[in-house]
């Protein structure tokens, strides 16, 4: 295989790998976006309970205050009893008194029943907040493991280059310039094997005549359909 032919693949072979690269690396943003989507999500499961908590506390808040204030009323009823002039305001005042009580019996009820649901909360919180924790150590890991591995593909990425920049020097200025134009133009792919006598990358079979000049391996030869540079895998050195 002509020198200048061989240079020309091992390029090839680096950007196809920088490429997978650049790929890897565009995902890590987007993959790491949606692990803190996730760990948002089970942190509003446990907002969720406790803003539940803090309703019921109110709720309660409200209901003590219904209930010293139906107290407060059941005493000035007692003092206005005390002071009353005629039988049938006495009365009133006695029927006033026991209704006050019932709705004192009923506040009890629901500030007990409140306090149930309270604690049954907390330890819904406690359960939801322990699942959290599990949930986002495991997220959290998964997020150092994602940002170690694009660490890893930026040093890969920077030795690619390197070691691309100094096989691509080997090249005439003709030559490198026609690789970097077809590449451009041709989605990051300006060498192609063949492959049963067709352009692997266009997948256009190639006249005799223009497999016989490849064969020969005197110049550089390119597929008259997509412009790539050919070259049989079988006259490729060992890489
Ligand atoms: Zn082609």
């Amino acid at each position: 295989m002509l020198p200048e032919l061989a240079t020309l693949r091992e390029v090839q072979g680096f950007d196809i790998r920088l490429a997978a690269c650049d790929r890897e690396l565009a995902r890590v943003p987007g993959a790491l976006e949606g692990i803190d989507a996730e760990i948002e999500a089970a942190r509003s499961h446990v907002k969720a309970v406790e803003e539940e908590l803090r309703q019921t506390a109110a709720e309660r808040r409200h209901a003590e205050t219904e209930l010293e204030e139906a107290e407060a009323n059941v005493d000035k009823y007692g003092d206005q009893l005390l002071g009353a002039r005629s039988n049938e305001e006495y009365k009133g005042l006695q029927k006033q008194i026991a209704n006050t009580k019932t709705r004192i019996g009923t506040i009890e009820d629901r500030i007990l029943a409140l306090m149930e649901k309270a604690d049954e909360l907390e330890d819904k919180l406690a359960d939801r907040k322990r699942t959290f924790d599990e949930r986002s150590t495991v997220l959290e890991a998964r997020k150092t493991e994602i940002r170690s591995r694009a660490r890893e593909q930026e040093q890969e990425r920077d030795q690619l280059l390197k070691r691309r920049a100094a096989t691509f020097a080997g090249l005439s200025e003709e030559i490198a310039a026609r690789y970097e134009r077809i590449r451009g133009a041709r989605h990051g792919v300006a060498v192609a094997p063949i492959r049963d006598e067709r352009c692997s990358a266009c997948n256009v079979r190639l006249r005799p005549q223009l497999l016989e000049e490849i064969h020969a391996d005197h110049s550089i030869h390119a597929c008259e359909t997509c412009a790539r540079i050919l070259f049989f895998e079988a006259d490729a050195p060992a890489a």
